[in-house]
């Protein structure tokens, strides 16, 4: 994003950024056209309980001003304080459907069922969904600045890009877990679950492709740390579970569990909530590591982030590796559960 963006067009950023932050969605519920708020990819309660310190995180800036700052794509990324009530937020859904789809998710870690894994499924997908549709509006915005005919027509055609992706994902992924939650029994969420003992002082959602140039590869993470103990959840639909178990096959050892908890961190997610705690713990070089570890795919040579996260010993080790490999599947009868829950007023 950021090597298509000059300083010449600070204005231009600054006017559009505060357009996209004022700008209305519809909740993205089939049938529902309320305005959708600014929902919280990260619980906000365990945020400020785990995580923050004086209300603050640090995080990468949620607004495209953080381009101005860059020179260059290549350029590591500004880790910043961010507010816990702004921090990780997207236009999804209206209120109504915003606590009726979100509350499984905030089950406290001892209190896991299959609802929380659905609902955490969509959370990351919505969350996602949102970011390529607000960048596309961004660059559409944008293009409105440019006086140069081809310069604006080669921002319209990448957020013309955008919207077709914003199309597929839709009817793919998140119409299929709306599918889902309203009781077809077409598909299903597999998961893959670790409990951690401790607090890892970092929390991200979201969803990245294993296969970069396979659609079909998109696996959903969410990272929740707690007070006492912390919970690592992948999810993917189940007829492409396929490619969840591939992914895992890279972290096939005991050892390789807290790499698999530092890529999950810093280098699959676009937007760790990460503890000052922590933050301010790490030294100029580890610091420099993750704001490198951190930036677009395209304009990186690591293959996997630093080992930020330390676990401790028990953690490392608490499973053979067979069972951590091991997934319960998902019962689509659950889901109708939270189907009945999510119904019957919008349809
Ligand atoms: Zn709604």
């Amino acid at each position: 994003m950021s090597s298509c963006l000059h300083k010449n067009n600070k204005r231009a950023i600054q006017v559009t950024d505060k357009y996209l932050r004022n700008k209305r969605y519809s909740c993205l519920f089939p049938g529902c056209n309320e305005t959708a708020i600014q929902s919280h990819a990260i619980q906000r309660a365990s945020c400020a309980e785990a995580l923050a310190t004086n209300g603050v995180v640090y995080s990468l800036q949620q607004s495209y001003n953080m381009a101005i700052k860059n020179n260059s794509a290549t350029d590591p990324l500004h880790v910043v304080k961010v507010g816990i009530n702004d921090a990780s937020v997207f236009k999804g859904f209206c209120p109504a459907h915003d606590t009726m789809l979100f509350a499984p998710a905030e089950a406290p870690p001892m209190g896991k069922n299959d609802g929380m894994y659905i609902s955490l499924h969509l959370r990351a997908l919505a969350l996602e969904y949102c970011r390529k549709r607000r960048h596309a509006d961004f660059l559409r915005k944008m293009a409105g600045f440019i006086v140069n005919p081809e310069g604006r027509q080669s921002y319209l055609s990448v957020a013309d890009m955008h919207d077709r992706f914003c199309s597929n994902f839709m009817a793919l992924y998140l119409g299929s877990t709306f599918n889902i939650i309203l009781g077809s029994s077409i598909d299903s969420i597999e998961y893959f679950v670790i409990n951690f003992s401790q607090n890892l002082l970092v929390s991200c959602c979201g969803c990245f492709n294993v296969e970069p140039d396979e659609f079909e590869s998109v696996v959903a993470y969410n990272l929740i740390s707690y007070s006492e103990g912390s919970l690592l959840v992948l999810t993917v639909f189940k007829a492409v579970e396929r490619f969840l178990d591939a992914f895992l096959e890279n972290y096939n050892q005991p050892q390789r569990i807290e790499q698999l908890v530092n890529d999950i961190a810093f280098f699959r997610c676009e937007e760790p909530l990460i503890s000052p705690r922590l933050w301010l713990s790490l030294n100029d070089e580890e610091r420099l590591a993750v704001r490198r570890s951190l930036r677009h795919p395209d304009y990186r040579d690591e293959i996997e982030a630093p080992r930020i996260i330390k676990l401790t010993k028990a953690d490392s080790e608490q499973f053979a590796v067979p069972k951590v490999l091991a997934r319960t599947p998902h019962y689509t009868a659950i889901m109708n559960d939270l189907g009945k829950l999510v119904c019957p007023n919008k349809l």
